[in-house]
């Protein structure tokens, strides 16, 4: 597979440590808020990467983090933090907001047949690993303690700015984004590993360390989480392109620090969905939500078949005559494919089931490719060949489109119990990871009782109501 890789700003040829178990870390949701459609555009554009990687024959070990704690307003370490913003606005403490704002981004994720992350890791739950990280860093010299926090020394560092292309003065976060200078700071690009003093003392959570009560900077926790769950050598790292700079860059100055050696081979990241005005954010007040854009009537799905069309890595601009077209046109597939017949069992065509995979897989292999994948499809269903061949094949390509393309419209599921199976699901699931199986196996009867069975797939917990 070929791929495009920031690091080197090329297109690459995919090779990963261990064809056995490719490791994958992918940036996850700050939970102060909803997600934008923008964020979700990138969380689709990892899965198709994940399935993709899947649908070639590699097993994904997959981790994911979800930021409580750390990321400040400002990615340059000054600002309030976005989580205790979150609490303030809805008066509520930080852990709820975290809670419900996690809950939320996985119906999201969910309603957009997104492949919740085999690892999923919060913030809070790793402080151990950032102090141990912390520490060493502070033995090596890579890190200094002043003011009372602890900074990463980034002139320490040749390569500092290796994943950007940008010139040195440019990348003065501090400077660019007009903030006022971190007079402890050595130099303006040194960034924080360990808070404990900043303006902003009413920060809700903190934890003992050498240095102090305190809490951690945004980018250690993706290093610390990454490390701890996929090891010392990782093969790809996404996220949306405004993680390059200055979180990505800080990650792997920390992360190649700590462990002595290169840690990730392939960072990809996608392109932003902006609005007709510009940039999406969270933190201008109004911004697009998938539920919002399912008051409106629209399927979920319609929002990714409408990222599919374009490239990850092109800016998509978002606006509903593009989203009503995106919508006319997936129905019409929808209903192309809907037509075939289903029940006539014919003979597989071998040697055209082997073409089209090869065409759907060479579209993929080349830099995520899904406007021609779907192009694919569409040759398929104008080809002269039997309806039980198509179906087969667009089954097939389902797994990594995840567009529901072969199911019919299910019927309506009460609100209520759609949060009941969810909250069970997710409870069994931690109940799993704390290895604690009588709980596990005590959810899934309490279900099957209720008529509602789960089944455990690669693609995670899926259920069906008898
Ligand atoms: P956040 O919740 O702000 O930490 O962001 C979650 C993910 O969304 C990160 O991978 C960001 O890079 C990405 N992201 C932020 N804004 C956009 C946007 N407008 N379009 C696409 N991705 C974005
Ligand atoms: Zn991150």
């Amino acid at each position: 597979m070929k791929i495009y890789n920031t690091l080197s700003r090329k297109l690459e040829e995919f090779v990963p440590h261990d064809k056995e178990k490719v490791t994958m870390y992918t940036c996850g949701p700050t939970v102060y808020h909803y997600a934008h459609i923008g964020n979700l555009r990138t969380y689709i554009f990892e899965d198709i990467l994940e399935k993709t990687l899947n649908y070639i024959g590699y097993n994904v070990k997959r981790c994911m983090n979800i930021t409580d704690v750390g990321h400040l307003t400002s990615d340059s370490d000054s600002g309030e933090d976005k989580m205790l913003k979150g609490a303030k606005r809805e008066h509520k403490s930080v852990l709820e907001i975290a809670d419900f704002y996690t809950n939320e981004f996985k119906k999201d994720i969910e309603k957009l047949n997104i492949k919740w992350p085999e690892i999923v890791s919060k913030a809070t739950d790793n402080i151990d690993m950032y102090i141990k990280i912390v520490k060493k860093l502070l033995e090596d010299n890579y890190a200094y303690v002043s003011g009372g926090n602890v900074y990463f020394n980034t002139s320490k560092l040749e390569d500092y700015y290796k994943l950007t292309n940008h010139k040195i003065d440019e990348m003065v976060v501090g400077v660019r984004e007009g903030v006022e200078e971190d007079l402890s700071k050595k130099s303006q690009n040194d960034f924080v590993l360990w808070f404990t003093k900043s303006k902003f003392d009413s920060q809700e959570l903190k934890w003992d360390s050498p240095w102090g009560l305190g809490y951690p900077g945004w980018h250690i926790e993706c290093s610390g989480i990454s490390i701890k769950n996929l090891g010392e050598y990782l093969d790809i790292h996404c996220g949306g392109i405004d993680n390059i700079f200055p979180h990505h860059t800080n990650e792997i100055a920390q992360s190649e620090a700590y462990l002595g050696h290169k840690w990730c081979n392939y960072w990809i990241h996608g392109e932003h969905l902006n609005d007709e005005t510009g940039k999406m954010s969270k933190s201008n007040g109004e911004f697009l939500t998938l539920s919002l854009l399912e008051e409106k009537g629209y399927n979920p799905l319609d929002y990714r078949f409408m990222c599919l069309n374009s490239s990850y890595r092109k800016v998509l601009v978002f606006s509903y005559d593009a989203l009503n077209q995106a919508h006319n046109s997936y129905q019409k597939l929808k209903n192309k494919i809907k037509s075939l017949n289903k029940n006539l069992n014919e003979e597989l065509n071998n040697l055209k089931i082997e073409e089209y995979k090869n065409k759907f897989k060479e579209a993929l292999e080349n830099d995520l490719n899904t406007s021609l994948a779907l192009t694919v499809i569409y040759d398929l269903l104008k080809d002269d060949i039997n309806d039980t061949t198509k179906i087969y094949l667009i089954e097939e390509f389902d797994k990594v489109l995840s567009l529901d393309l072969l199911k019919e419209e299910v019927k309506e599921i009460d609100n209520d119990l759609l949060e009941y199976i969810n909250s069970m699901i997710t409870k069994r699931n931690e109940a799993k990871q704390n290895k604690d199986y009588a709980l596990a196996d005590k959810i899934r009867t309490e279900l099957n009782e209720k008529g509602i069975l789960i089944k455990d797939t690669r693609e995670g917990t899926i259920y069906e109501i008898k």
